[in-house]
């Protein structure tokens, strides 16, 4: 899966082991970014800060915790999808300003940022990082507004896009989640603290329950004297983010109202009845492709086999050994099973196929292994666009599908049949009206336009990834 995860946002209100919970909160996110992890905590009085490059086992121990005292914490999981990767760009932000201090958390691409940074660089803003979120810090900084509330308001009336924030200050955590609500953003309660996390899975690690979902254009103030929702922008229309249902939340996370599990298991069962294919067992690509195979080996009767086993414990970085190992890469995270393999016409399930070149090398493994056949099931239509709303994608050259046929797309990966599901599969799956989730990454209608062409903007805000 070429698709990088984008960012866990994670933050608590009322509890006097905030930063401790807000550690493990992340540890429940790590899937949805990996690059750097940071929490700022807050006291009443000051906030305080930690932030490190690499995963949240790497960048805190107990000695980093207990500088973070406080009962509010504000947590951020990192993989940038717009600026580089480097400490500098680590979440959460922290700024002192006429407001007093605020720190950020924010999970999200907004559409607007260059051209924000542009006119607050021309009236005199010198940014610290390359990330769009700290367009909002400078929006607020700015911001002659009275109240803490407003200013945070009237900045981001001003950024389009992507955004589920956690932002703490000193007494007080609020939660704002754009009016499309692109990203997901839950609101929980263990005893008397409230936390905000981007999937629910957090709030099964720390004991907590799911009370809802925060709004796509709430706001939410959470202080002392308890919680107030405000909604200051007009309605707008709802993009939730499919590909987290698709591919980036976890399966045991409810999301936008539906559980991911059961939701990824029936884009199996739909894909099976709209792609069969005669065949022995249904084998995922793991991790990611395991629900929908076993909704796919339900519906069609088959069995469902571990065919191929991942290594888990590969860090950020290997040494490569020369070239006389082939497709490294993808035999150190992913190994055959030959006696599931074997003489067997296999059913290969994976959650998407975006340059293609994995997925020739997982096929061509599974044949050498013993495979008779290998039917190829991907269980989301082809990926023709790229994403501007915080998933990082290849640029849309890269994007098999975007010029290539699905016979083509087969032909190159050597497997016996390919098959997608179709974009009415994925919405049905979803349960979805058309109108209230984003599919532009499938369609190339982009829900939120964007005000710089499309090249230019991709060059300047997103990464090519492996
Ligand atoms: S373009 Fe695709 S990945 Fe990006 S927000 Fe829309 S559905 Fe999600």
């Amino acid at each position: 899966m070429p698709f990088k995860d984008e960012c866990g946002v994670f933050a608590i209100f009322g509890h006097p082991e905030a930063a401790n919970l807000t550690y493990l909160g992340l540890y429940a996110l790590q899937h949805r970014g990996q690059e750097s992890a940071g929490i700022a905590s807050a006291d009443g009085e000051k906030l305080r800060i930690s932030r490190a490059m690499g995963q949240v086992a790497e960048a805190f121990n107990e000695n980093t915790l207990q500088t973070l005292p406080g009962h509010i914490a504000v947590g951020h999981t990192r993989y940038s999808t717009a600026g580089e990767s480097k400490i500098e760009n680590a979440q959460p932000f922290l700024i002192d300003c006429a407001h007093g201090q605020i720190a950020v958390a924010h999970n999200g691409n907004l559409v607007n940022a260059q051209e924000l940074r542009d006119e607050l660089v021309r009236n005199g803003s010198i940014f610290q990082t390359s990330s769009d979120t700290e367009v909002i810090l400078h929006l607020y900084a700015r911001s002659r507004a009275a109240s803490v509330e407003e200013a945070i308001t009237e900045s981001i009336a001003q950024v389009r896009g992507a955004y589920s924030l956690a932002l703490l200050t000193k007494n007080r955590l609020i939660a704002a989640r754009d009016p499309h609500g692109f990203r997901p953003l839950a609101l929980g309660r263990l005893g008397d603290a409230w936390i905000v996390c981007s999937e629910t899975c957090a709030l099964d690690l720390i004991g907590a329950q799911y009370v809802r979902d925060i709004e796509p254009g709430e706001l939410l103030v959470i202080s002392d004297g308890g919680i107030r929702s405000i909604k200051p922008f007009p309605p707008q229309p709802l993009s939730h983010c499919v590909f987290e249902h698709v591919y980036f939340s976890r399966p045991d996370s409810y999301v936008f109202g539906r559980s991911v599990n059961e939701v990824r298991t029936e884009l199996g069962r739909i894909l099976a009845r709209e792609a069969p294919a005669g065949a022995d067992v249904v084998v995922p690509i793991p991790d990611s492709g395991v629900c929908a195979a076993i909704g796919y080996a339900e519906e069609a009767g088959l069995p469902m086999k571990m065919g191929l086993i991942r290594n888990h414990y590969i860090g950020r970085t290997f040494i490569q050994p020369q070239q006389s190992i082939r497709h490294f890469n993808v035999r150190v995270k992913l190994n055959p099973v030959r006696s599931i393999l074997e003489g067997k016409r296999v059913i290969l399930l994976d959650d998407s196929l975006v340059r293609g070149t994995t997925s020739r090398k997982i096929v061509k493994m599974v044949k050498a292994a013993g495979a008779r056949e290998v039917h190829l099931r991907i269980s989301c239509p082809p990926t023709i666009s790229p994403c501007f709303y915080g998933v990082d994608t290849p640029i849309r050259s890269e994007l098999i599908a975007a010029t290539h046929t699905t016979d083509e797309i087969r032909k190159y990966v050597e497997a016996d049949s390919l098959a997608y599901l179709s974009l009415e599969g994925l919405r049905q799956a979803v349960g979805s009206q058309q109108s209230s989730y984003c599919t532009s990454c499938y369609t190339g209608v982009n829900p939120v336009s964007f005000p710089r062409n499309e090249h230019a903007y991709l060059q300047l805000a997103l990464k090519n990834v492996d």
